[in-house]
């Protein structure tokens, strides 16, 4: 998505408010936001930045919970990326223009029924649940909630934090859904911890290892998935899935499963 165009009546000038960096890598950063932006968590934003007198555009999910007043992302800087070689100079202050439409179909509600949702992330496709499981619907909807983090190495796996504070705060509401965290790395091993797979989550798909680890089996009847982030991964995993019977969510309803490619 590298769209040139400029900001018109199509977006808002809004300004950084921080950057926080996990790695050298890895930033979340939030935005002023316009009173009359709206948006469902699951979907995203198209941002743009004055690079070199041009608005450069790029699609980022939002991360914040629906009601709050500012608008937060996380994202990677792709070494030589335009948008985000810009982004990681920008300081408090700057300008950032954030599109008024919101976009994509990432939304827990186009799921009918199922007991297990499974949200399946590479790196920064994490974007998508942190707002989702801000929302409070999402811990009714469904009686297990599986969050799957993939990453090449441990300092990556961001937000771990804000994960067992959403829990204990759904805990402490009596709120029926139980989350589960299951943390993968790639490049690191991870043997030591319980709660830590090694590899790819294709192969622990493909494994049966996913499902060990969360007590759950894959199915038709009970469980839906969100899969988000590396296009290889989605389109993998979608294969998997085909074969074990699951199919895509449709505008006219039925399925189990929505992706997002990142690129
Ligand atoms: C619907 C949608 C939602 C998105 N949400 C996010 C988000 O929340 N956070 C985020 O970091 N990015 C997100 N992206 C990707 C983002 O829009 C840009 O592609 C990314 O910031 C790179 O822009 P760039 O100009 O710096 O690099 P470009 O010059 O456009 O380089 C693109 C290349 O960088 C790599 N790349 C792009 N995005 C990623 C990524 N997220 N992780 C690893 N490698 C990547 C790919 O190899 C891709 O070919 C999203 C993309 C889409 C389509």
């Amino acid at each position: 998505m590298s769209e040139q165009t400029t900001a018109t009546d199509k977006a808002t000038q809004e300004s950084l408010i921080s950057i926080h960096r996990w790695t050298d890598k890895l930033l979340t950063f939030r935005t002023t936001r316009s009173a009359d932006y709206r948006f469902t968590p699951g979907q995203f934003a198209r941002l743009g930045l004055l690079i070199n007198g041009e608005m450069v555009w790029r699609a980022y999910s939002i991360t914040s919970a629906e009601a709050e007043d500012q608008l937060e992302y996380y994202a990677i800087v792709v070494p030589g990326g335009l948008f985000t070689s810009a982004l990681n100079q920008l300081q408090p202050g700057d300008p950032v223009w954030v599109e008024k439409l919101s976009y994509g179909f990432m939304t827990p509600d186009r799921f009918a029924d199922g007991e297990d949702f499974w949200m399946l992330a590479t790196g920064t496709g994490l974007g998508p649940y942190i707002s989702i499981l801000q929302q409070r619907e999402v811990w009714q909807q469904f009686r297990h909630l599986i969050l799957v983090h993939c990453v090449r190495h441990e300092e990556e796996l961001t937000y771990q934090e804000k994960f067992e504070t959403l829990r204990a705060e759904a805990a402490a509401q009596n709120l029926p859904a139980q989350l589960q965290l299951i943390r993968m790395t790639t490049r690191d091993d991870g043997a030591a911890q319980p709660d830590r797979l090694q590899g790819r989550i294709t192969s622990a798909l493909r494994e049966g290892r996913l499902e060990r680890a969360a007590g759950l089996a894959i199915t038709t009847a009970s469980s839906r998935l969100m899969v988000c982030g590396n296009p290889d991964m989605i389109t993998e995993v979608r294969e998997i899935l085909k074969e074990r019977g699951l199919g895509p969510c449709r505008r006219a309803g039925g399925g189990q499963f929505i992706t997002e490619d990142y690129w």
